[in-house]
Formats: structure tokens, sequence, C-alpha cells
């Protein structure tokens, strides 16, 4: 089997939200802050999307679960793949792993109380562009996992 991806290393901020947004239907911040996680992941744990892994907690319910289409657009683990698993609950929280070692990602107070701020459409899809240049330390802390 030959294993296709996107090269995201080459692909500027712009061209990255355009894609994500066709893939999903629309541009937003929950979907690039999905985007960034699985970005993170990839570059940390595997650039295969078959040695990845993620379990996701999260409400599932749009907006907040547009998040879950950027963490598979970007990240490789996808619910087709069975590689990618969804829970319905809180606190938010994605566990990307390869074998039995990973990272757990959560996203920071501030950014999620930054995107329930924003009501208008338009400010939603700048608040995303915006949300896509940021560093990951920014937007999300990072814990080391073990699997159990
Ligand atoms: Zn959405």
């Amino acid at each position: 089997m030959k294993v296709r991806t996107i090269d995201f290393d080459n692909m500027s901020s712009e061209e990255l939200c355009k894609r994500l947004s066709e893939f999903h239907g629309h541009l937003g911040p929950y979907l690039v802050l999905g985007a960034k996680m699985g970005l993170y992941a990839k570059k940390t744990l595997s650039s295969s999307p078959f040695e990845i892994a993620a379990e996701i907690t999260m409400p599932l319910k749009p907006p907040i679960s547009c998040t879950i289409d950027g963490i598979q657009f970007t990240s490789g683990a996808t619910t087709g793949k069975a590689n990618l698993k969804v829970l319905d609950g809180l606190p938010i929280r994605a566990i990307f792993y390869k074998g039995n070692e990973g990272v757990v990602l959560i996203p920071k107070e501030g950014i999620i109380d930054k995107i329930r701020h924003q009501v208008d459409h338009e400010d939603l899809e700048e608040l995303a562009e915006q949300i896509m240049k940021k560093d990951y330390t920014d937007i999300f802390e990072v814990e080391k996992w073990i699997k159990q």
C-alpha cells in the first residue's frame, strides 16, 4: 500500500485554511483549533496516518464538534481508518498516541472563551485565520500520555 498525505509543512496558513474549509464546508475557529492539534500531533508523534491514533472528548454538537474535522484533516487519525475515537462529554481534551505513548492536548480557557464570544460570521472567519497563525503553546496545554 502506498501511503499518501498532504504536505502541510510546505503549505501557507492561507492555503491550509482554504483546504480545510473546502473539506468541512466553512472556515471556523473550532475547525482551525482542531487542525492545529492534528498538526502538532503529527509533528511530534508520527507523520504516518496509519501509525497515529486519537481519542477526543468534547460535546458532540457543532460548532465545538467542528474541531473533530480539523483533527481528522491534519492528523490522519480518522473514523474511517478506526484510529480515531470520539467521546461525548467534558472536559475537552484530545489524546494523540503512537503505540503506548503520546500527548494530551487541552485547549486553553482563553482561546475557548474568545471563540465563544465571537458571534458575527465574518469575525469568526477572521478569528479562525488568526488562530491558524498562533503558536501551539498559545492555544493548548500539552501533557505527556502513557497507556495504562
Ligand atoms: Zn463547522
